[in-house]
Order: C-alpha cells, then sequence, then structure tokens
C-alpha cells in the first residue's frame, strides 16, 4: 500500500510509444527529481500494439510506489487514457502530458507555479511549434473556428496536452460521465481562475505521430458537437432563411395573379408554395435534429473504457 499521497500526479497516454518510453522515463523523472517535490507518475496503455506494455511493466517495477500503469483492453483514445489516469490521481496538482516527448518535461515547473499562484487550470500555447505545415494550418483553422463558434473558450492553442489542473477540477472533470469529450475544454467550463503560459515544442522523439487528416477532423468534430449545438443551430437558421423567401415569393406572385392576371397555368404558384412547405420542412428537422442531438449526448451510457490491469502500490 502507498502510505502518503504525491504532491505531483504526471498523467501521460501511451500508444505504441515503445521507442520514446525509456528516454520519456528518464527525461521526466531527472525533470521531476530536481523539482523536489513528492510525484506519482500515471501512464495509461491504450491498447498499444508494440511492446510498450512490457516497457510500462518494466518501467513500474523500476520505481513501485511513484509509477502507476493503467492497461487498457483496446484503443480508447488519448482523451479516455486520460480520463482513467485522472479517476485514479492521487496529488493535489495534476499534470498531463504526451508520451512522444513533444512537450518538454523541463517545462512542468512553470505550469507548476502557476498552479501554486493560485490559478486552478494551467494551459499552454506552443513556442516554436514542431509540425509539418499541413498540420499547422489545419490548427490554424480551426482554432478560428472553434473561437468564432464558441466563444466562451478562451484557448490561444487547443491542441498542446501539456497542462496543469488542481484536484477539485480533476475530480469534477472525471466525474463527467461523458465518452467523447475533449480535456482542455471540458476543464475550462469548470475552471474558477484559468490562466496560459507559453511551453517549448519539441519534434516527436521517435515514431509517427498517430493522428491523420480524417482522425483530426472527427475529433475537432468531436470538440465542437460536444460543447455545442452551433452546427444544429445552422441548420435551423438556413430553415427559418428559405421558409421567409419563399413568403416573400408567395406574395409576390399573389400581387401577380391579381395585376397580371393567370400566368401558365399556376406552375409558379406551385413552386412557390412547395419551395415555402420544404422551407417549413427543413425548420422543423433542423429544430428535431436539435433535440435529438442533445438527448444523443446525454443518453450514450456505455462504458467509456475497458481496463484489464492496473499495476500501482
Ligand atoms: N495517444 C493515445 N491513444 C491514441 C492516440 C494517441 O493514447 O489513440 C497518445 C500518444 O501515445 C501520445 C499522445 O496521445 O502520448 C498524443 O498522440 P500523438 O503524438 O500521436 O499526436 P500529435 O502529437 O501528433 O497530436
Ligand atoms: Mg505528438
Amino acid at each position: 500500500m502507498h502510505n502518503q499521497n504525491p504532491y505531483l500526479s504526471i498523467v501521460i497516454p501511451v500508444y505504441n510509444e515503445q521507442e520514446t518510453l525509456e528516454e520519456l522515463y528518464r527525461r521526466l523523472t531527472t525533470a521531476l527529481d530536481q523539482l523536489g517535490k513528492t510525484y506519482e507518475i500515471i501512464l495509461t496503455n491504450d491498447g498499444s500494439k508494440d511492446r510498450s506494455s512490457e516497457i510500462l511493466k518494466e518501467l513500474h517495477h523500476r520505481r513501485p510506489s511513484q509509477i502507476r500503469v493503467i492497461e487498457f483492453n483496446g484503443n480508447f483514445g488519448q482523451h479516455m487514457a486520460i480520463m482513467a489516469g485522472f479517476e485514479k490521481v492521487r496529488g493535489e496538482i495534476v499534470i498531463t502530458m504526451d508520451a512522444d516527448l513533444q512537450n518538454p518535461p523541463e517545462e512542468i515547473h512553470k505550469l507548476v507555479e502557476a498552479i501554486e499562484q493560485g490559478h486552478d487550470v494551467v494551459n499552454t500555447h506552443r513556442l516554436g511549434r514542431q509540425d509539418n505545415w499541413w498540420r499547422l494550418w489545419v490548427s490554424k483553422m480551426h482554432n478560428k473556428l472553434r473561437a468564432w463558434m464558441m466563444p466562451k473558450l478562451v484557448m490561444k492553442d487547443e491542441g498542446c496536452m501539456l497542462r496543469a489542473y488542481r484536484r477539485n477540477i480533476v475530480d469534477l472533470m472525471a466525474a463527467t460521465g461523458e465518452t467523447t469529450t475533449f480535456i482542455p475544454a471540458l476543464a475550462l467550463n469548470y475552471a474558477a481562475n484559468p490562466t496560459e503560459v507559453g511551453v517549448a515544442h519539441e519534434t516527436r522523439f521517435a515514431g509517427e505521430s498517430n493522428y491523420n487528416l480524417y482522425k483530426l477532423i472527427r475529433y475537432n468534430f468531436d470538440l465542437v458537437t460536444g460543447f455545442s449545438v452551433f452546427p444544429l443551430q445552422v441548420f435551423t437558421m438556413i430553415g427559418m432563411l428559405i421558409s421567409f423567401l419563399s413568403f416573400l415569393f408567395v406574395i409576390f406572385l399573389i400581387a401577380r395573379r391579381l395585376i397580371v392576371g393567370p400566368e401558365v397555368e399556376g406552375v409558379f404558384t406551385l413552386f412557390a408554395i412547395m419551395f415555402f412547405l420544404l422551407g417549413i420542412v427543413l425548420l422543423g428537422l433542423g429544430v428535431t435534429g436539435e433535440y435529438i442531438g442533445r438527448i444523443y449526448q446525454e443518453v450514450r451510457k456505455r462504458p467509456r473504457f475497458v481496463v484489464r490491469e492496473v499495476l500501482e502500490e
């Protein structure tokens, strides 16, 4: 059994990171030992198909009281891997980071200082981001779109996973049973005093990014639908606009009918009425969709992830 709760909890999702884990261990423990605070590192193996699982087991045996490993039963995604860690944290300050060393562990002290100054959520933006041009472009576009659709989410850079949270925020996040969620956005929902610091960014230590364009789009879609009903509202707006325009068209045709008299046997009148009805149908669909969307979000009570094994003391 562990006897005392650590001060810091580092939560790291791991998916096919066999080449980086040893280096991650070395740099992370060095940086944390230098900080001089008690800590634990929780690594969730998100169904890796390489040797990550064995390496994690070995790391746990090296420092059994400090390194805890959660083994998933399959691949449930980066955010669920972090969530599983959140459910188990023992520390007062919780820090999330990637396993691939794109977030340098040497930056952790900045986040700890910000929390100690009284902030409950510390977001980060990447200084000198090291990714390829299309990732940068997709991120830029997406950040713009998100700022427009969800002005409440104040965040310069949502992709950087090196972040720090106070324990009460983490407990709240772990208690939300949502399946598709985006942790930094969720945290901001609960934050009373968030802040943002710049952190260095590096190229991947080894291996390739797990995200391709399709996964990125899906992921961003999750963010948008998970935190706003904006897309459904657009649908409703279009329906409303079409109904209004068709209504004007109907008035116009009635006036013509009275002034000019019957034309082409009423075909256009028929069109006008059809468009008007079509507008109403679209509007109705939009409104229903809005409700179904909300219900769908609430009703999915599947297990978020399945844990096969936990290695801890
Ligand atoms: N990851 C995960 N499950 C996945 C995909 C990724 O746990 O299905 C982890 C991965 O091991 C890494 C982090 O999430 O620690 C970020 O992934 P990656 O570096 O591939 O993404 P990028 O940095 O390119 O956004
Ligand atoms: Mg990465």
